[in-house]
């Protein structure tokens, strides 16, 4: 399978301050992940033919626009084409060419062979805390309030009475390192994983929610192995000097340095806005599956790379 070329990196580096993430990666060890590519140029008659002779971009037309492949040989070829360096009269790229890696995405074996997920949502929202406008404040304490670095909870979330959907065992809020659950669901099926919980406030009267309660998610034993991943642009705090991860979409979730044992953890590495990732087992995966909780597709999963799927591989 061919590579992709590192041309396209560095053509990307130019474009990546306005973007939330940057692409800093080694393809090397991800070559049967996916990644699909965008093009934009302000496009020339002999750009389109070009482009139209490898069957690509039929709709394009000459001026500014873009496309987007995930074909990697075909990538490749337009690498090939518009990166290299300009000739003595010739210019080899159009006007404001750019590439980017737009998406990723994991073959089967790769998504179904992990041993660790990356939970990136568990589903629908159910309302807010309240109240709305001060709950950050009134239920976590933050080592900075700037960047919302080293967010410690303090207090209980208090809502206002929720009657979840039939089928809803689990929500969300906008904070998704925080998790709630139908009461039931966690006495039958969490609790007896050794995970705890915290109550959940009724805002009206100041009484335990009976419904719903928020998982109490461990932080991870170990850190996360971050070089060599793309990762987003990271942010320093001034005041803590601590790092917050940009948006994660275009790799593998990075493995954790050294093995534990969990069910469900969350990193100890920050992401921007001081939220934290969700890790969990395949078990607790399998779980979430067949309770509905969480659908088995790359939307919600992000795969855990397993060192052994790559020992065949290269
Ligand atoms: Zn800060």
């Amino acid at each position: 399978m061919a590579c992709l070329r590192m041309t396209a990196m560095y053509t990307y580096k130019k474009w990546s301050s306005f973007l939330p993430w940057t692409y800093h990666g080694n393809t090397k060890s991800t070559r049967a992940m996916k990644v699909s590519y965008y093009f934009s140029a302000v496009w020339r008659k002999k750009d389109l033919d070009f482009l139209k002779s490898l069957g690509l971009a039929k709709n394009l037309k000459t001026g500014q626009g873009h496309f987007t492949v995930s074909n990697p040989e075909l990538c490749e070829k337009i690498f090939e084409y518009f990166e290299k360096p300009d000739g003595l009269l010739k210019k080899a790229k159009p006007d404001k060419y750019y590439s980017i890696p737009a998406s990723v995405s994991f073959n089967k074996e790769e998504f179904n062979s992990a041993n660790i997920y990356n939970l990136r949502y568990t589903g629908d929202s159910l309302g807010n805390p309240e109240p709305f406008e001060s709950y950050p404040f009134n239920t976590f304490n933050f080592e900075c309030v700037e960047c919302l670095s080293g967010k410690k909870q303090k207090h209980d979330f208090r809502m206002n009475p929720k009657k979840l959907k039939k089928y809803q065992k689990s929500f969300i809020l906008f904070d998704y390192d925080i998790i709630f659950f139908e009461r039931d669901f966690y006495l039958s099926f969490l609790k007896p994983l050794g995970l705890n919980h915290r109550n959940i406030i009724n805002n009206k009267t100041g009484e335990v929610l009976q419904e719903v309660v928020q998982l109490d998610i461990p932080e991870a034993k170990s850190k996360l192995v971050i070089q060599g991943h793309e990762f987003g642009e990271s942010e320093i705090c001034k005041g803590t000097g601590k790092t917050q991860y940009g948006i994660q979409t275009l790799d593998f979730f990075p493995p954790f340095e050294e093995e534990f044992d969990f069910t469900i953890c969350k990193t100890r590495e920050e992401f921007i806005g001081g939220l934290k990732r969700i890790l969990i087992s395949r078990d607790f995966m399998e779980l979430m599956v067949e309770h509905k909780i969480v659908k088995y597709n790359q939307y919600q999963l992000t795969p855990v790379k397993n060192n052994e799927h790559f020992s065949s591989a290269l």
